[in-house]
């Protein structure tokens, strides 16, 4: 079977019969990039569809090792394989046809590749980056053991949110971790704004906010960021809902938010053209970041001691 795919002039070729070890069934119905009226998935669900394309054992797949200049410097590995399909996803290809792309490490092969690189390039932090890390749980712990025995001193954790939310008992074990720094991204303020912006069911907004309680009542060292800086992705009512569920957690948090923006990577532009989505291009505009209130301000959302203004 051969699907040809093209885009801007890209073009991704599908040909099942070459993946004959992988379940037939499971590739034929994998939610790939959003689509106008694809149907809404359950996140949760496809992160244990992606799982079986993506680990093996306690193997996970990855499609490769690098330094990066991101927090002035980090060793990173590129997970592949998530369980969201963001419409602004600059991940490669890997993200939507893990099947074709990366090979399997096992935890071992992890650490020895983010240690070389690290020593390679002088840095000392480490990081799992590119699709969604906390896929295939046995794999990650067993990294993370090996990181906490280590030299290094940081492991950045950087998550979509949904399994941490799904399963308390994952926080719990990474909480057991001194190293690991969780940054948690969002995608959307609503749950009907996460739908069209994720392809994931509506319902399933609310897990990366669980995540967000659980590391909270963990301990877990994190962060909060989210794609909330740009205007032609949020608009203003959504944002503010947004800020406003995170400061009803806790008001740091909204103030702390790191806030994104979309970039013009060929995959997004590529994904965003699957969904219809016309973006101007360059971006001309981003919101201000969060504030406190001036002295005096009448706060105009119950927020404890801060509010959200502009
Ligand atoms: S942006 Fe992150 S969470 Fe969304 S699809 Fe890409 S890798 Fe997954």
């Amino acid at each position: 079977m051969e699907e040809m795919l093209s885009c801007d002039k890209q073009y991704v070729t599908l040909n099942l019969e070459r993946y004959d070890s992988t379940d037939e069934a499971l590739l034929r119905n994998y939610p790939r990039y959003v689509t106008p009226g694809s149907p809404l998935f359950d996140p949760v669900e496809l992160a244990r569809k992606t799982e079986r394309i993506v680990c093996r054992h306690d193997e996970r797949k990855y499609t490769g090792f690098y330094a990066t200049g991101v927090y002035g410097g980090i060793a990173t590995g590129y997970s592949c394989g998530c369980c969201l399909r963001c419409v602004f996803c600059w991940v490669d290809w890997s993200r939507d046809f893990p099947e074709r792309y990366g090979r399997f490490y096992s935890p071992q092969e992890v650490f020895t590749n983010l240690s070389k690189t690290a020593r390679g390039y002088r840095v000392t932090k480490l990081r799992i980056s590119g699709a969604e890390p906390t896929l295939g749980k046995e794999h990650l712990l067993e990294v993370l053991e090996l990181v906490e025995a280590s030299e290094f001193n940081l492991f950045i954790l950087e998550t979509n949110g949904i399994l941490f939310g799904a399963d308390r008992d994952y926080v719990k074990k990474i909480s057991n971790f001194k190293k690991p720094h969780v940054r948690v991204s969002l995608k959307a303020g609503t749950p009907e704004n996460f739908a069209e912006k994720t392809g994931a069911k509506a319902e399933s907004f609310e897990l990366p906010f669980n995540a967000i309680r659980n590391l909270l009542d963990h301990g877990v060292s994190f962060h909060v960021a989210a794609m909330s800086a740009d205007p032609r992705v949020m608009d203003e009512k959504e944002r503010e809902s947004l800020v406003l569920k995170l400061a009803d957690i806790d008001a740091k948090l909204a103030l702390n938010l790191e806030e994104e923006v979309v970039d013009p990577y060929k995959t997004t532009l590529a994904r965003l053209e699957y969904v219809r989505l016309k973006l101007k291009w360059p971006l001309t505009q981003i919101y201000p970041p969060v504030k406190l209130p001036r002295r005096g301000e009448f706060l105009r959302r119950r927020l404890g001691r801060y509010s959200y203004v502009r």
